[in-house]
């Protein structure tokens, strides 16, 4: 077994376990953005999250979910975070088992920095693309 992050599942390689359920693992990040950055694992080996299965993915946002909790989150709004999961090199994934990122944001320097290189369309080019996409979604089995 080469993969690192199923080695971490397994205890093979040290972590600093944040939380653990049957279907999931969080760990804090080795190089952090900010102070809390933690990845959450289906425990379930695939490079990309199209290949892991429906009730893996169901334990992902509950697990996130409390992780943010933990570090800090309340309804009033102060702590502010981003929820980054990277599929494929070009799209900026190292390790090529699916993990979600939880960053904390506390100010503009540390956290996650966003490139968002919008493109202008128009109502038609939606359109198109609604159509297509509508129609394969609806014959995928569920
Ligand atoms: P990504 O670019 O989405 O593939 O992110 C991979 C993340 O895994 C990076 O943020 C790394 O810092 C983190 N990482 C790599 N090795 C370890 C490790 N042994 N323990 C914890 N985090 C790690
Ligand atoms: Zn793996």
């Amino acid at each position: 077994m080469s993969c690192l992050f199923c080695r971490i599942i397994k205890g093979e390689i040290p972590s600093f376990k944040i939380y653990e359920s049957s279907k999931v693992y969080a760990f804090l990040d080795i190089n952090p953005l900010a102070e809390g950055h933690t990845l959450v694992i289906p425990k379930f080996h695939a490079a990309k999250m199209h290949e892991v299965p429906d009730e893996y993915l169901a334990e992902i946002m509950p697990a996130a979910r409390k992780i943010a909790l933990a570090l800090g989150a309340t309804p009033d709004d102060t702590f502010q975070y981003n929820i980054l999961q990277n599929n494929g090199t070009l799209a900026h994934q190292v390790v090529q088992h699916v993990h979600y990122h939880i960053i904390p944001k506390p100010n503009e320097e540390a956290g996650l920095g966003v490139g968002w290189p919008q493109t202008p369309t128009d109502f038609d080019a939606l359109k198109k693309t609604h159509e297509k996409l509508a129609a394969k979604i609806e014959s995928l089995s569920k």
